[in-house]
C-alpha cells in the first residue's frame, strides 16, 4: 500500500478521489492539521464534507477510513475549509496555510449504562473506547478508538505529506483552536506520530529512571486508573514509549511485561545530570497527578510503534 503524490493528488492502493465543492484557492501549505470527523462512517462523512449547505460548509483534503481506505476531496496545494477559526506560530485561520486530514471516528462519546454512544445515536462497545482526559483539560471522558490500520496509514500519509511538501509539523485540530475544538483527541497518538514523523527523537526509546521511593505504575494516564503491577521502586529503569502533559507510557526495562502510565514528576531521563523538575521533588509523594514539567516529552520509536500496535489491536 505505497503511497505517493502526483500532481497534488495521491496515488496508491485505497485511494479515491471526489472533489469537493466546499474549496479555496491555491496555497503552499506549511502544516498538517489531524482531526476526527465525529461522524458514522467514512461514507457519511465524505457525503457530508462534500455538500454545500445553507452554512457551515465544512471540507478536508483527505478522509482516512477506519480499514485504511482513503479518498481525497481536493488537491494538496487547494485551500479546503478544515480549520475554521484558528491559530499557529503568529498565523491566523490555518485553512490557508494547511492540509487536512479527517479521520472516521466518533470522538468524545457519552455514557449511557454500559454502553457508549456518539452523538448522532449509534452506539459502540466498551472494547472500541478509551477512557481519557484531553490534555487540553476537562474530566474523565469516554472517546471513540481509532483502529490499529487506520493509524498506520496516519502516519504512513503525514510522513509523505511532511516529506514532499516540507511541512514544519504536525498539528492536532485541538492545538490551533483550544478550547474550541478537541480532536484528534487522546484516543489519537498524535505525540508518537508527529516525533515519528518530524524525527526529531532517535529511533531507540529513551531510557528513564523512577527518581520516588515508589511510584504506581498504572492502567491510564490518571491516578484514577488501577495500577498494572507493583508499584515501581526508586532507580528502576524504564523506557518512554509514549509522552503526553502529566504522564507517560513506559515500559520496564527488566521486565517487558510490565506497562503502564507514571506520572512525568517522578521519573527522570537516563544520562542527564540537568536538574529536572522531577529531581527538584523526589522526596514528595510518589504519584501525584501534578506533574510540574510544562510540556510534554515528545519521544516514540520501533517499541512505542510496536505498543501500539498492540493496543490498538483491540479495536479491530
Ligand atoms: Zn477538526
Amino acid at each position: 500500500m505505497t503511497l505517493r503524490i502526483e500532481n497534488h493528488k495521491l496515488v496508491g492502493d485505497q485511494v479515491n478521489h471526489r472533489d469537493t465543492p466546499n474549496r479555496g484557492g491555491v496555497m503552499t501549505p506549511s502544516y498538517l492539521v489531524l482531526h476526527y470527523t465525529a461522524g458514522r462512517s467514512l461514507e457519511s462523512s465524505v457525503e457530508s464534507l462534500c455538500t454545500r449547505k445553507p452554512q457551515g460548509n465544512a471540507s478536508a483534503h483527505v478522509v482516512l477510513g477506519r480499514d485504511g481506505r482513503i479518498v481525497q476531496l481536493a488537491p494538496f496545494n487547494i485551500v479546503t475549509w478544515h480549520a475554521g477559526v484558528s491559530q499557529w506560530a503568529g498565523l491566523v485561520g490555518l485553512n490557508a496555510h494547511s492540509i487536512g486530514i479527517e479521520m472516521d471516528n466518533a470522538g468524545l462519546l457519552k455514557r449511557v449504562g454500559s454502553q457508549y454512544q456518539a452523538w448522532f445515536g449509534k452506539v459502540y462497545p466498551e472494547e472500541e473506547v478509551l477512557l481519557a482526559v484531553h490534555r487540553n483539560g476537562g474530566p474523565l471522558s469516554p472517546w471513540h478508538s481509532y483502529s490499529e490500520v487506520q493509524i498506520e496509514r496516519a502516519l504512513e500519509l503525514a510522513d509523505l505529506l511532511v516529506e514532499h511538501y516540507g511541512l514544519q509539523d504536525v498539528l492536532g485540530h485541538e492545538d490551533i483552536a483550544p478550547g474550541r475544538k478537541s480532536d484528534p483527541g487522546p484516543a489519537f497518538p498524535l505525540a508518537a506520530v508527529k516525533s515519528r514523523v518530524l524525527g526529531r527523537e532517535s529511533d531507540s526509546p529513551q531510557r528513564y529512571r523512577v527518581t520516588a521511593s515508589s511510584l504506581n505504575i498504572r492502567k491510564g494516564p490518571d491516578a484514577s486508573f488501577e495500577p498494572v503491577a507493583a508499584a515501581l521502586r526508586k532507580g528502576t529503569e524504564v523506557f518512554l514509549l509514549e509522552a503526553r502533559d502529566r504522564w507517560s507510557l513506559v515500559e520496564v526495562v527488566a521486565n517487558a511485561e510490565v506497562e503502564g502510565w507514571v506520572s512525568n514528576a517522578f521519573i527522570a531521563p537516563l544520562g542527564n545530570t540537568r536538574s529536572t523538575p522531577a529531581a527538584a521533588i523526589a522526596g514528595a509523594a510518589p504519584d501525584m497527578p501534578e506533574g510540574t514539567r510544562g510540556a510534554g516529552r515528545k519521544q516514540t520509536g520501533k517499541k512505542a510503534r510496536r505498543a501500539r500496535k498492540q493496543h490498538a489491536g483491540q479495536d479491530e
